[in-house]
């Protein structure tokens, strides 16, 4: 089964053709990151304007790229949320026309629960559930025990920012352009160990973090001026990587999970991706770079495996714009 999936939750325009859930056949990403770097953020007007600009040639360059027309597919996904309203619009309309036009089944799928399932997009065995999931993207940070396909249990969580979101603003009190993810990561690897000690909030006894605190301490260091840019970028990403990879690894143990499935942008981090494994009790997934950050093939992902149970979303179904891991 050949599935067209269309992304447009926050500021890339993506399609893809995904088969069995499995087999990415295309991924075209439009990144709009040069756009809103200017504004050191993410403009939601500036995004869904540049959506309506993009969806067409995007899902056009998506069949192309594997070797489809729309007579080959066999169903239609779109994402319905969470992300900005005016953004998820575009995509998800985009989606649910194409389906209603072809007389094709349409399903909506939950962002955060693709970042998940780019976990089922590489070649070999599929994860085993029971599996813990570390959702770290720019607006989530979520450990979710995930029982079997769709079941999913939050057991915590960020209290404040998102891990990503912590980079970003990181990023921008370092004069670093945006989003600051890859470019601490980067800074980090001509920094390296200095004298300077960031603060890790481990909140003990709960399996939720706190990154505001990581932040203020970032900007009195700035405005210090002791250290250099790479021994800060250095110092705050081992901080972010050692909360975030010390709770996922003992909650692993603590619920006998038989996988740690990482997802999200922040997934991409090298030194979040080496932590993770070194210290896990069990195997770790974490997808290639490309699926961390938000693509379609993920949304199709799930739609495959949602759409062979019969689940379709009816034409009256809405977008959403914050999640709820209960109702996914
Ligand atoms: P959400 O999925 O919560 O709606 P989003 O879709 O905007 O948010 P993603 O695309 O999943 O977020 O991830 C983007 C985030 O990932 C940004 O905050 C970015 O800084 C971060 N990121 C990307 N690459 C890296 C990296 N190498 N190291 C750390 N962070 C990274
Ligand atoms: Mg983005
Ligand atoms: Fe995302």
């Amino acid at each position: 089964m050949k599935v067209l999936a269309i992304e447009s939750s926050c500021d890339e325009t993506a399609a893809a053709v995904v088969e069995d859930g499995r087999v990415p056949l295309s991924s075209i990403v439009s990144s709009q990151v040069d756009l809103h770097a200017k504004y050191g953020g993410v403009v939601p007007e500036v995004a869904s304007r540049q959506h309506l600009l993009k969806i067409v040639p995007v899902i056009q360059e998506a069949l192309a790229a594997a070797n489809c027309t729309l007579d080959d597919i066999d169903a239609v996904a779109g994402t319905r949320g969470p992300g900005l309203a005016g953004s998820l619009l575009v995509g998800y309309n985009a989606a649910r026309a194409i389906a209603f036009g072809r007389g094709l089944p349409f399903i909506g799928i939950n962002h955060l629960e693709g970042h998940i399932y780019a976990n089922w997009l590489v070649e070999g065995p599929e994860p085993e559930f029971p599996a813990l999931c570390l959702v770290v993207s720019g607006g989530h940070t979520d450990l979710v025990f995930m029982r079997g396909h769709g079941q999913y249990e939050r057991i915590g969580g960020t209290r404040d920012d998102a891990a990503g979101e912590a980079f970003d603003k990181a990023g921008r009190l370092l004069g670093l352009p945006f989003p600051g993810g890859p470019h601490i990561a980067r800074a980090a690897l001509e920094g390296g160990p200095s004298s300077l000690e960031l603060p890790r909030a481990w909140l003990h006894g709960t399996f939720d973090f706190s990154f505001s605190g990581l932040k203020t301490a970032v900007l009195h260091t700035v405005r210090e001026g002791r250290y250099p840019v790479p021994e800060i970028a250095w110092e705050f990403q081992e901080s972010v990587v050692d909360v975030l990879a010390g709770k996922t690894a003992r909650l692993a143990r603590e619920l006998g999970a038989r996988n740690i499935l990482v997802a999200g942008g922040v997934a991409a981090n090298a030194r979040l991706r080496e932590e993770l494994l070194r210290r896990s009790p069990v195997p770790v997934r974490i997808p290639p770079p490309k699926f961390c950050t938000d693509n379609a093939a993920m949304i199709g992902a799930v739609a495959g495996f949602r759409l062979e149970l019969g689940e379709r979303t009816p034409p009256d179904v809405d977008i959403f714009t914050t999640n709820d891991w209960a109702a996914v």
